[in-house]
């Protein structure tokens, strides 16, 4: 960028550029640059924006993520009531609301029909605002909108349809919702600079399947269905959280934001709406069609079904509006929906077929999970052949006995659910009661089931099966990052044969009793976390498909995972109700475990506002926290993790200051980053960049074909990172 440019106008044009990758890159699904090229104008915005402080504006693309809403959401009134639709379920309720609508209507006048796809999500209403106050050039007097832009103000959740609550700052975290229009677009789309735009958001499958991923490998209840996440994490009071989920907004309705019609549709129809809020830059689903007649609905209602598995989001039918807003008023209203617009709903993806038995799988905290072991049945694009129970009070609602045919329902839900027990001529009962075992099905303890508590555990803290969930959890990438050591390694660890954890992943104990109580081959190398800190590389080779090279890779994972940081380690010890986030806070505020330990097992009151006082920790982990430190094995546990090495750094959150200090040198070619796009990351998180190595060098970054400076590092014993490393060492911590 040419210095000769003014501060103001540099920041004004990253702006613009940035924007318009995150509308190709969010509203359109089209990429022009790559994550690391985008980020690099991103720091470049925000080092500039640092130096200038008085140049910041709330629409700047760094702004989205801001502080935190300080007395939760604000109840606010829509500017007309967020109605929700009469649903028809059947090609003949359809046509029936057709003639309706053409019964109202003057035979004479034609009736156009737009189709939507029903996505399931959440509705927003967006309201847009004028700019107001003096921009370059600009007189910035109201009434001359067209010269100005509009801002995103005021983003509501539908909440009761009248009331919604202000989910402002996560909405703006949403990168597919403009926080800007600018006055070009505006007067494209034929646009005031007040206008309200209510739409969807939606989680797409593939954010919701990490994020799961993320949730049980913290130890939590994955969520149900993208829309439940969708709705739990636009309600979060952590923006950050928000903006790291991937959150779409699609919008359809375009309605006035002022005056008397405030609420009511902007534009003669929906149509023109929605190819005007295409143009303003929102995201519009683009497989909205406008039809001439009902039969062309259910032509497209027939073509959504088809395409629906491929979408990567969650629908859960099709919308059919009247396209003319004269035709819309005329309709009006039945008592709480529109009658100029029905939602027809697809048929639940369900099958019908048989429980053939009942495992119980015992978990990390030694949670007995019932799962449902069916035979195998093909619903909505999936062979489905387990379902959870979820607990003993489930089973009871349901009533469901082994041998019973069942219905079951995959929804945008992880794991398909049991709905109900089937029973008619074709379908007989199952005659055997499902039993909960007394005693654990793999290291026989007898279960607790605590009061107050739907779960049963097995409370043997060396618990195999436990044991085994927990050395997965503690290597998993989100903890300690032990890569090496997957779920066959864990198991051989133990002294399964390859072949034993194989026919066990396979079988999944359709035997229950026998598979899952099977004795290991050899004698188990690991009884505890801290065991693998011991393993040798002669323990190494005597296990299956480990070869010298393996040995060596796996013992320099785990060499390295001692200087995971605390979060990670207090994450891995599996302290229930300690996930990610929590374990970030409880680093962040005690430095150490020394501290923490310090404040979780003082006994008086004063000491426990300690734990309490932090971030997001309520009287019920503190009192897991409390728990958990206050047993002599665990702390034996951390006083040995501790004597064989691990450093438990507290790595503050990372700043836009991480590198401060560091001195860089680069090298060779790097797989996705230009080597100047790499300076400036290094540089922007405050790291400078040498051309020469010497002892004082931090870190060569190195990529292929790396030269001298690669071998003078070696020999003066710098550390290497290639990209990964780079760029995990700018990742902030999570
Ligand atoms: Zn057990």
């Amino acid at each position: 960028m040419a210095s000769r440019l003014s501060p103001q106008q540099q920041i004004e044009a990253l702006r613009e550029e940035i924007r318009r990758h995150e509308h190709l890159y969010y509203v359109l699904d089209a990429l022009e640059i790559s994550d690391a090229e985008y980020d690099a104008l991103m720091n470049r915005l925000k080092a500039l924006e640092a130096e200038h402080p008085e140049l910041v504006t709330p629409d700047s693309p760094t702004q989205r993520v801001g502080g935190k809403p300080r007395e939760g959401f604000v109840k606010t009134p829509h500017s007309r009531p967020m109605l929700s639709l009469d649903n028809a379920y059947s090609e003949a309720e359809l046509r029936a609301w057709d003639q309706r609508v053409r019964d109202a209507l003057p035979s004479t006048e034609r009736v156009r029909y737009v189709c939507e796809l029903k996505l399931d999500g959440l509705s927003l209403a967006l309201h847009y605002a004028p700019e107001t106050g003096n921009r370059e050039q600009g007189t910035g007097n109201r009434g001359a909108f067209a010269n100005g832009a509009a801002l995103l103000v005021r983003g509501l959740t539908r909440g009761d349809g009248t009331i919604g609550e202000d989910v402002t700052s996560n909405v703006r975290t949403i990168r597919s919702v403009p926080l800007r229009v600018d006055a070009a677009k505006l007067k494209a789309a034929k646009l005031p600079g007040s206008f309200e735009v209510r739409g969807e958001v939606v989680l797409p499958q593939a954010a919701f399947l990490k994020m799961n991923e993320q949730r049980v490998a913290q130890g939590l209840a994955p969520a149900v269905n993208p829309r439940n996440a969708a709705a739990g994490t636009i309600r979060t009071l952590e923006p950050n959280i928000v903006a790291q989920r991937r959150l779409d907004f699609y919008a359809y309705f375009l309605l006035h934001g002022e005056g008397d019609k405030a609420g009511e549709m902007l534009l003669p129809t929906q149509t023109e709406a929605l190819a005007a809020l295409r143009t303003a830059g929102f995201r519009v689903n683009t497989h909205a069609t406008t039809v001439d007649s009902i039969d062309q609905a259910l032509a497209f209602i027939a073509k959504a079904e088809g395409v629906r598995d491929s979408l990567g989001y969650e629908i859960d039918g099709v919308v059919i509006k009247v396209d003319a807003v004269v035709q819309q008023r005329r309709l009006g209203f039945t008592g709480k929906a529109p009658r100029w617009a029905i939602a027809y709903k697809f048929p639940a993806r369900a099958g019908i077929t048989k429980l053939e038995d009942v495992l119980f799988q015992v978990g990390r905290t030694g949670k007995l999970t019932p799962v449902a072991a069916l035979s195998p049945v093909f619903i909505g694009g999936t062979t489905v052949s387990r379902a959870t129970l979820h607990n003993a009070d489930e089973i009871a609602r349901l009533g469901v006995r082994i041998g019973d045919f069942v219905q079951v329902e995959r929804g945008g839900d992880v794991i398909p659910k049991i709905i109900s027990v089937v029973e008619d001529a074709q379908h007989p009962r199952g005659a055997e009661q499902i039993v909960f075992p007394t005693h654990c099905p793999r290291c026989k303890t007898l279960l607790v089931r605590e009061e107050g508590e739907v779960d049963y555990r097995c409370v043997n803290a060396s618990c195999p099966a436990r044991l085994e969930e927990e050395l997965r959890h503690f290597a998993s990438r989100s903890v300690m990052n032990i890569e090496g050591l997957g779920e066959v390694m864990v198991a051989q660890l133990l002294g399964h044969t390859i072949a034993e954890h194989e026919a066990d992943a396979a079988a999944a104990g359709v035997e229950s009793e026998e598979a899952t109580a099977d004795a290991p081959t050899r004698e188990a190398l690991v009884a505890s976390v801290a065991d693998i800190y011991t393993l040798t590389k002669e323990q190494l080779l005597t296990l299956e498909r480990v070869g010298e090279k393996s040995a060596d890779s796996l013992l320099a994972q785990i060499e390295n995972s001692k200087q995971a940081p605390l979060n990670r380690v207090l994450l891995g010890l599996g302290i229930r109700h300690v996930g990610e986030r929590t374990a970030q806070a409880l680093a962040d505020e005690f430095g150490s475990l020394d501290e923490l330990i310090a404040a979780s097992t003082s006994a008086t009151e004063g000491e426990e506002d300690k734990l309490t006082r932090v971030n997001d920790i309520g009287p019920k982990v503190a009192a897991s926290i409390r728990d958990f430190f206050s047993n002599p094995t665990n702390l034996a546990l951390i006083k040995r993790l501790k004597k064989l090495g691990l450093t438990m750094p507290a790595e503050k959150r990372v700043t836009t200051s991480t590198l401060e200090g560091l001195t860089f040198v680069l090298t060779g070619t790097l797989p996705t980053m230009t080597r100047e796009a790499a300076k400036e990351l290094i540089e922007s998180a405050g790291g400078k960049v040498s051309g020469s190595v010497s002892k004082k060098t931090n870190y060569v970054v190195a990529g292929e074909e790396a030269g001298s400076k690669l071998d003078k590092a070696q020999s003066l014993g710098v550390p290497i990172l290639d990209e990964a490393g780079l760029r995990a060492l700018l990742q902030p911590a999570k």
